[in-house]
């Protein structure tokens, strides 16, 4: 899957150029294309692993080897370097290869009735459709999902002839594993490895808005309602289980031994991006800048440089180190990792931010995201600009000019997040007519230049408890402001975490700290810290008394913060 990693570099270096041009990095990105392209077969094949090791074995591992995943992604990367500099080398080269995999795989008599193991080619081709209007993409796309989990199942076929080995025999989730155990009009659940589920209900939210097919479009929002109403962390991370990096059952969301995969948080963005296309309803938005705010970006240190892979709630230094079953934990970033997905993965989301924070259509132009910086978007014709002011997510305040050439009129659609209890909104300072509907406040009129909407988004700190199924948050709470998840460190409150109680009084204070990583706010609250001085150490257990207490000061950082000045243990769910 290596050829993969460059592709994400590639990508991520496109949209990196869009806004910062840089001779240096786009001649190294040229050099790129070039040893890339070299490598092109004649007939469009283009996968590494099978060129080097054996041109006649193509095809003959769709289930567990990465062909058509790295195709996906080297054809989204392909996509956006011709979008930052015009060059289109990469794009021929790889919609010569689009071309074979369409020749190759189909319904077809003589064709293979094949589907990626790992998808993301799915919503890569959606894209290269929207940009070639090439109705042979979109089927092409549509077929990928389509035939996904059909009788009989390709993969088992494929596993008898070429002798492959099945991994996923004796596990839980089998061939669903790749969520290809049956078709996905009849799933449910989301089952099997996080990143591939993600990516696939991505290519699939894709077909499903482009063909208008009503059966898939519920399949999109059933499975939508299973994530993240039972299968999703407070901080947008999801895959509970590091066996077959997967999803395992309703409310089971472990904090020491999640999974919480940095590219299956950053594929929650991406679905709930297309979510979004097929109804703007601010529930997608809301998980959009949930994992964004927390379980995505705390995939990475602050100077950029080191990587966490796994995104746990709650950790333990010593039990990263003595324990197996939380060995795929670690309690500091990494500098790289054999499977370098996530890195690559954090570039490219990051550098194409823009594609999350807005979107327009006729006549609605949409915020999703309160992020300071401008967009420019068209109406009728007459060209219109919006630029954005804010200290968002550490300050309530968001100012937004709007600045069309000439008068104009269109709906700005202004995202009243979920978390917040009562937005405050106003137009040129009075009073601001504007129709609520699905999380979104709709304001309609006709714009003038230097028109200008006030939004004020109280953040209190929010208490919050779990569902009560949620065995593992039960008897505990976890604090918020506005979209961030806070958590507690030993660097600031010492270990034995487990010993620490939120007391009642919920006496928070919120203050903005500068200097401290990075720049964040902070939080400050009472607490109790139970005293284990009195314990007689000759005894593991006692009769039940009650315990010695003392009052202590907690110090809150944000979540994605956290692992960014020593070593020691995290905690997001604490005990109330
Ligand atoms: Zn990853």
């Amino acid at each position: 899957f290596q050829d993969s990693d460059i592709a994400k570099w590639l990508e991520g270096a496109a949209y990196s150029l869009i806004w910062h041009p840089d001779e240096r990095l786009e001649r190294m990105a040229d050099e790129a294309i070039e040893d890339i392209v070299a490598a092109q077969q004649p007939d469009g094949y283009l996968d590494t692993y099978y060129i080097i090791n054996g041109p006649e074995r193509r095809w003959t591992n769709l289930m567990d080897h990465h062909e058509l995943y790295c195709a996906g992604h080297m054809l989204e990367a392909a996509l956006a370097y011709e979008q930052a500099t015009g060059k289109r080398r990469l794009l021929d080269a790889m919609i010569k290869y689009v071309d074979l995999i369409d020749a190759t795989f189909g319904t077809r008599p003589g064709k293979k009735r094949g589907y990626p193991g790992h998808p993301v080619l799915e919503m890569a081709l959606m894209r290269l459709y929207a940009r070639t209007g090439e109705p042979r993409h979109l089927a092409l796309a549509k077929y990928f999902v389509d035939q996904r989990g059909q009788t009989p199942l390709y993969f088992q076929e494929e596993r008898l002839r070429e002798k492959n080995p099945y991994m996923w025999e004796d596990s839980p989730f089998g061939d669903q594993y790749y969520q290809a155990g049956k078709p996905l009009r009849e799933q449910t659940e989301a089952e099997g490895h996080a990143v591939r589920a993600m990516y696939l209900y991505c290519g699939m939210t894709d077909v499903a808005r482009e063909t208008g097919d009503k059966a898939l479009v519920e399949t999109c929002r059933v499975l939508w309602r299973n994530v993240v109403r039972r299968r999703m962390y407070v901080t947008g991370a999801v895959g509970s289980s590091a066996y077959g990096e997967s999803f395992t059952f309703d409310y089971d969301l472990p904090n020491d031994t999640a999974y919480a995969e940095t590219c299956a948080a950053i594929g929650l963005v991406f679905w709930a991006r297309r979510m979004l296309t097929l109804e703007p309803r601010g529930e997608y938005a809301d998980v959009m800048e949930r994992a964004l705010y927390n379980g995505v970006i705390s995939g990475m240190q602050q100077d950029g440089k080191r990587f966490f892979y796994v995104n746990p709630l709650e950790v333990l230094p010593e039990a990263c180190a003595r324990d197996h079953g939380r060995r795929h934990v670690k309690p500091e970033r990494q500098k790289w990792f054999a499977c370098a997905c996530c890195p690559p993965n954090l570039i490219r989301t990051l550098t194409s931010l823009e594609r999350y924070v807005y979107s327009a259509d006729d006549t609605a132009w949409y915020v999703h995201l309160y992020v300071a910086g401008g967009a420019a978007a068209a109406f009728g014709g007459v060209k219109a600009s919006l630029k954005v002011e804010t200290g968002y997510p550490w300050r309530e305040e968001v100012s937004i000019r709007v600045k069309p050439e000439a008068p104009v009129r269109f709906r700005l659609a202004l995202r009243m997040p979920q978390w917040c209890a009562q937005p405050e909104l106003r137009l040129n300072g009075e009073a601001c007519p504007a129709e609520h509907r699905d999380g979104y406040a709709y304001i309609d009129r006709e714009w003038r230049p230097g028109d200008t909407v006030a939004l004020r988004l109280p953040m209190p700190v929010r208490v919050l408890r779990a569902n009560p199924r949620v065995r593992e948050d039960a008897g505990r709470v976890c604090v918020a402001r506005g979209p961030m998840v806070y958590c507690l460190e030993e660097a600031d409150n010492g270990g034995d975490l487990h010993l620490v109680r939120l007391n009642g009084n919920r006496d928070f204070t919120a203050r903005f700290e500068p200097d401290t990583l990075g720049g964040v706010v902070t939080l400050a609250s009472g607490g109790i810290r139970e005293d284990p001085e009195g314990w007689d150490e000759g005894r593991l257990y006692a009769p039940c008394g009650e315990p010695a207490t003392k009052p202590v000061r907690l110090r809150w950082i944000p979540y994605y913060a956290w692992a960014n000045r020593a070593v020691g243990e995290m905690l997001v769910w604490v005990r109330a």
